[in-house]
C-alpha cells in the first residue's frame, strides 16, 4: 500500500492484527473494507463483485457464509480470484452455525483470512460459550484472526437483561439507552476476554460494536477505545440509502477518526436497486482522503458554479475528469507510482479559475458569461496553452493523460533521476 499522507492527527495505539497480507491497527493507516451482497454460493457473481470492490480500492472484502453451499464455494472463489491476480483477503461472515460450517468445510476455514463472529447470535445459554469457543479454536488451528462484531440489532439479550436488572436495583439508575450502550461494550470486551482465555492472542482479535445512531456509535466506540487496546473496526450499521447513509456514516466515523479511534472502516450503504456496490468503497476512501488520513485518488478541485457560468460544460468536464481518474486508478496505481497525489482543477470562470488552476498540477479555467471564449490551461503553475472551440474537453483530458505519463510514468522517473 502506497501514498499515505503523514497523519497530522494522533492515532490511538492499538494492537496490530495481520489479516492475510493487510495490517489492521498498530502503526498501519486506516484500512478500507467492504462487503458483498451476492449469494456466496453463486461463485461467478461473488467473484465478479469481490473483484469490482477490490478494483475500486477495497483492501479487505467480507462475504456471507451462511450455509453449506456458501462454505463449499469459498475456496473456489479464492482460487478464481487468484487466477485473476486478485489476492484481496476474504473475511467470512458467520452467524448461528459458523462453528459447524468451519468444522465441516476445512477448505473454507483455510481460504478465509479472518472470521467474523457475532457474539449475540452464536448460540444461546450454555451452547453460546461452547459454540463461540469452537470458532475461536478453529481460528487458532488455522492461524486466523477473528473480528468479534457486536451488533445492537442482535445484542446478547441475556447480558442486556442482567445489566437492566442490576441497573434497576442500583441507587441512581441509568437510562435504558445508557445501559444498552454498556451492554454493547461489555458484550465485545467479555467476548474478547473469553477468546483470549481460550488461547487467541490479542494480535488476532479485532472488535466492532455497530449501532445505527451517530451519537450512540461515537459513545460506544469512545468507551471501547478507553477500555481496550484491541484494533477497532468502525461502521454505522443500517446507515441507509443515498445521501442520508453517506452523511450519517461520515459524521459518525469522522468524529471517531478525528479522535484517533478506528483502524478499519466500512461504509454500510444500502444500494439503490441495481445500484453500484462499489459506492461504499468510494465513500470510505473519500472520507479518509478528505480528513487527510490517506491519499487514494487524484484530487479534482472544481468550483460549484454560479450565475457567471453560461453552460454546464465545466460541470460535465469536472465530472468526467474525476470519473476518468477513478476508473484509471486500478491500472495507474502500478503504472504511475505517486499518481494519487495529482491535483487537477476545473474552474468555471476567470474570478477564481486562473488562481485555483495555478495551484493545481494541471488546471483549466473555462470561460464564464461575457468572457472571451477561450480556456487557459495551467501546468505546474504556468500557463501552458489556451484551448478554444468545441473540443476543449477532449483536448484537456488528453493534456491530463500526457501530464500523468510525463510526470509519473517510468520515462518521467528515469528522466528525473
Ligand atoms: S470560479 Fe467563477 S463560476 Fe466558479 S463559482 Fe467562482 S465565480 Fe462562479
Amino acid at each position: 500500500m502506497t501514498g499515505y499522507l503523514s497523519s497530522p492527527l494522533p492515532r490511538r495505539r492499538s494492537v496490530g492484527v495481520t489479516v492475510g497480507s493487510v495490517l489492521v491497527g498498530g502503526e498501519a493507516p486506516v484500512v478500507v473494507q467492504s462487503m458483498t451482497n451476492t449469494d456466496t454460493a453463486d461463485i461467478d457473481g461473488t467473484v465478479a463483485q469481490v473483484a469490482a470492490l477490490h478494483r475500486a480500492g477495497s483492501e479487505l472484502v467480507r462475504i456471507t457464509v451462511d450455509r453449506d453451499e456458501s462454505a463449499a464455494a469459498v475456496p473456489k472463489i479464492r482460487d478464481r480470484l487468484a487466477r485473476l491476480g486478485i489476492e484481496v483477503p476474504l473475511i467470512g461472515d458467520f452467524h448461528y452455525i459458523g462453528h459447524k460450517l468451519l468444522a465441516d468445510h476445512p477448505g473454507c476455514a483455510e481460504a478465509l483470512a479472518k472470521y467474523r463472529i457475532n457474539p449475540g447470535n452464536v448460540g444461546f445459554r450454555e451452547k453460546r460459550d461452547r459454540q463461540f469457543a469452537d470458532i475461536v479454536e478453529m481460528a487458532i488451528r488455522h492461524d486466523k484472526p477473528v473480528r468479534i462484531g457486536v451488533n445492537w440489532g442482535s445484542l446478547d439479550q441475556e447480558l442486556l437483561t442482567r445489566l437492566m436488572d442490576e441497573n434497576q436495583r442500583a441507587g441512581s439508575p441509568r437510562t435504558a439507552a445508557e445501559v444498552t450502550r454498556e451492554a454493547i461494550v461489555q458484550s465485545a470486551l467479555l467476548s474478547a476476554e473469553l477468546a483470549e482465555e481460550i488461547g487467541l492472542g490479542p494480535d488476532r482479535i479485532i472488535l466492532s460494536a455497530k449501532v445505527s445512531q451517530v451519537q450512540d456509535l461515537v459513545a460506544v466506540y469512545a468507551e471501547l477505545a478507553r477500555r481496550s487496546d484491541h484494533a477497532l473496526h468502525l461502521g454505522l450499521t443500517e446507515a441507509g440509502m443515498g445521501t442520508k447513509g453517506v452523511v450519517a456514516s461520515a459524521a459518525a466515523m469522522g468524529l471517531l477518526l478525528q479522535q484517533g479511534i478506528g483502524d478499519t472502516i466500512r461504509i454500510s450503504l444500502t444500494p439503490e436497486p441495481g445500484g453500484d456496490r462499489t459506492r461504499e468503497v468510494q465513500v470510505a476512501q473519500e472520507l479518509l482522503q478528505t480528513m487527510g488520513f490517506r491519499q487514494f485518488v487524484p484530487v479534482v478541485a472544481a468550483c460549484p458554479g454560479c450565475g457567471r457560468t453560461t453552460s454546464t460544460v465545466f460541470q460535465e468536464l469536472a465530472q468526467k475528469i474525476e470519473a476518468d481518474l477513478r476508473r484509471n486508478m486500478p491500472v495507474w496505481r502500478d503504472k504511475y507510482p505517486g499518481v494519487e497525489e495529482l491535483k487537477v482543477a476545473v474552474m468555471g470562470c476567470i474570478v477564481n479559475g486562473p488562481g485555483e488552476s495555478k495551484h493545481a498540477d494541471i488546471g483549466i479555467s473555462l470561460p464564464g458569461t461575457g468572457e472571451t471564449p477561450a480556456a487557459p490551461v495551467f501546468i505546474d503553475g504556468r500557463k501552458a496553452a489556451t484551448l478554444r472551440g468545441p473540443a476543449i474537453a477532449a483536448e484537456f483530458e488528453q493534456m491530463v493523460a500526457d501530464y500523468v505519463e510525463r510526470r509519473f510514468g517510468r520515462a518521467g522517473t528515469d528522466a528525473a533521476e
